[in-house]
């Protein structure tokens, strides 16, 4: 049965946004767009003098944050049109408005970030000196713009470097391009025995079947598919990381990974704590998948058994309004001012829910300065959409959290930070459903194995691949050719180790990495693992009561990116540095397996 979706006018409004907390109607949206434009010219009078004094100084920075602001508002503004109906040509228009305007902002204050960094932080002292009123920007401009000073070339080998951007990220386009478009994986007999395309959403439904036959055939026909063009994959990550290792030499980094870190200023020691510990741990993963094989009676049991359910599927049911009392219940431990967000967010248009025809896919949060938090989601009534709802809150809270204490050149929170807010939800709410069915066996099993899934699939599975992705790079900065088969080899060896003696490792899994887009984002995945171990650890101590733990986690959503992101997370209670953060999270896996297995009378 097709249920047929609600074109955009049908949804009605309490399901939707309400845009016009940032614009009262499009008109406004295209003057406010014009008077950007003015102070854009007017900011362009600054070039050439930024650095001139103090006073130039924070004229130019409350300037540059000044336009940030707008600049992000009209771009949420037309994109929100445009995401939540891209059949209505008046969102495309805006969208396209936005971009131009943006790029061309871009361009007009890259004068601004040039003369900055082109300051020592000495230099910059003595500007602080002379105005004190830089003290509120001191952190924007140290972290983005003058501890890059020793790294930048002179300016005219980075305006080489600039132009040729489109040629570095071409083995990026060309993955893509392969990746998502022309990569067919044919056709398959799907469950009710109709012959279907096999598209990725499809894979990941029919990869947690209870039908072992349609798993192997969807594992076979992925796997064919990738094998036939596994060579262009090699050359196209091996051409990426030649691309990444350049760049970074040039800019005076012994190591792509100690360039890349720089960026987020994460040190290295924070990578290799990450994998050390999570090797030390991979023993709950294998008892999990001994589990797993003694509970689903299969020997041997291969990759494409591991997502099948343990005790079926209770099919767990919530409506948006269900969701929304739950989520309010399951964060009740964060305290009353943490619900009056969230009774923000739920009742006044923050969120906008409903499917529709033309909507994007998917779910995300946009939180807009002076305004509020955006929810973007395409609501189901299943325990996904619950999890969404509880996630993408995290996401709004933070910010809300953050703008309500921060200045505005503070509240962008870095990446290195940005899922802890939204993974700690999640867990949360693990813990509060875990309790609430805690008489359901059937409910209560399908609970822990989510839950142990997503542990081991984020903080395990994303170990292994930085892991990988370090190793890969290793490789080329010794000046060894990446091929498919050297590359297959890695990925085998780390698998084997990862998945441990339950699991039959067949030789065509292990071309895994081939289709992994974030390989291609330069020293990103290991965020993912460290993300939801500290998400886990914090969690944990917050619905345990731990004392202090909920007063330091409050610090730290109303922190911003005020300080380093190490330094934020310590506020939290978490040093990443040290490896007791993990030890911590894994305990919680470890408890949660254990739960399983007695659930399961193993
Ligand atoms: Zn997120």
């Amino acid at each position: 049965m097709v249920k047929k979706q609600l074109t955009r006018a049908e949804v009605p409004d309490e399901l939707k946004w309400n845009l016009k907390d940032l614009y009262e109607s499009d008109e406004a949206f295209e003057s406010a767009m014009e008077t950007f434009k003015t102070a854009l010219s007017d900011f362009e009078k600054n070039e050439g003098h930024v650095t001139d004094s103090g006073a130039t100084l924070l004229k130019s920075v409350s300037e540059v944050d000044q336009l940030n602001n707008t600049v992000q508002r009209l771009y949420f503004y037309a994109s929100a049109r445009n995401d939540s109906d891209t059949t209505d040509a008046t969102g495309t228009k805006l969208i396209g408005e936005i971009q131009t305007v943006a790029a061309q902002a871009d361009t007009q204050m890259s004068f601004f970030e040039t003369e900055v960094a082109a300051l020592t932080e000495a230099q910059y002292d003595a500007l602080e000196a002379e105005e004190p009123g830089l003290k509120e920007y001191r952190r924007f401009l140290v972290a983005n713009f003058i501890r890059r000073h020793d790294h930048m070339l002179p300016l005219a080998q980075e305006k080489i470097l600039a132009a040729s951007s489109k040629v570095f990220a071409g083995a990026e386009n060309t993955f893509s391009m392969l990746n998502d478009g022309d990569l067919k994986f044919g056709e398959i007999e799907d469950e009710n025995g109709e012959m279907v395309e096999l598209t990725r959403a499809r894979m990941a439904v029919f990869s947690e079947s209870t039908n072992r036959d349609l798993r192997k055939r969807t594992s076979d026909l992925t796997r064919k598919a990738y094998d036939a063009v596994q060579r262009t994959f090699a050359t196209t990550l091996s051409t990426h990381m030649d691309g990444t290792v350049l760049k970074n030499q040039l800019h005076h980094f012994a190591t792509a990974r100690e360039g890349e870190l720089f960026g987020n200023e994460i040190s290295e020691d924070v990578y290799d704590t990450l994998i050390a510990t999570v090797r030390e741990h991979l023993d709950g993963q294998h008892k999990m998948n001994a589990l797993r094989k003694d509970a689903l009676g299969l020997d041997p049991m291969y990759k494409y058994d591991l997502w099948a359910p343990l005790l079926g599927d209770p099919k767990l049911k919530f409506t948006f309004t269900e969701s929304k009392e739950l989520v309010l219940e399951a964060l009740k431990v964060l305290g009353d001012d943490y619900l009056d967000g969230l009774k923000h967010e739920f009742t006044e248009g923050w969120i906008d829910a409903a499917e529709n025809v033309g909507k994007r896919s998917g779910g995300y949060e946009n939180a807009v300065y002076d305004v509020h938090p955006y929810i973007l989601l395409n609501w189901s009534d299943n325990f996904d959409g619950l999890t969404t709802l509880a996630h993408e809150s995290g996401h709004a809270m933070q910010s809300y959290f953050t703008n309500a204490n921060q200045p505005s050149q503070n509240s962008d929170y870095p990446i290195f930070t940005a899922e802890i807010a939204s993974t700690t939800n999640e867990n949360l709410l693990m813990d509060f459903l875990l309790e609430k069915n805690a008489d359901n066996k059937e409910i209560k099993a399908y609970l822990l194995q989510q839950s142990i899934q997503t542990f081991i699939g984020t903080v395990n599975t994303q170990a292994m691949f930085a892991e990988f992705e370090h190793q890969a790079y290793q490789q080329v900065e010794k000046g060894q050719a990446l091929t498919a088969d050297n590359l297959d080899e890695l990925y085998g060896t780390l698998q084997a180790d990862y998945l441990g003696p339950a699991v039959s490792v067949d030789k065509k899994a292990n071309s895994g990495w081939a289709g992994i887009p974030h390989f291609y984002y330069d020293y990103y995945v290991y965020q993912y693992a460290t993300s939801m171990a500290i998400a886990t650890t914090l969690a944990d101590r917050i619905y345990r009561k731990v004392p202090g733990a909920l007063d330091k986690y409050k610090t730290f959503l109303k922190a911003g990116s005020s300080q380093a992101p190490i330094e934020l997370i310590k506020q939290a209670g978490v040093d990443v540095t040290s490896r007791q953060y993990l030890d911590d999270a894994f305990a919680v896996l470890d408890k949660r397996i254990a739960e399983l297995k007695e659930l399961l009378g193993k």
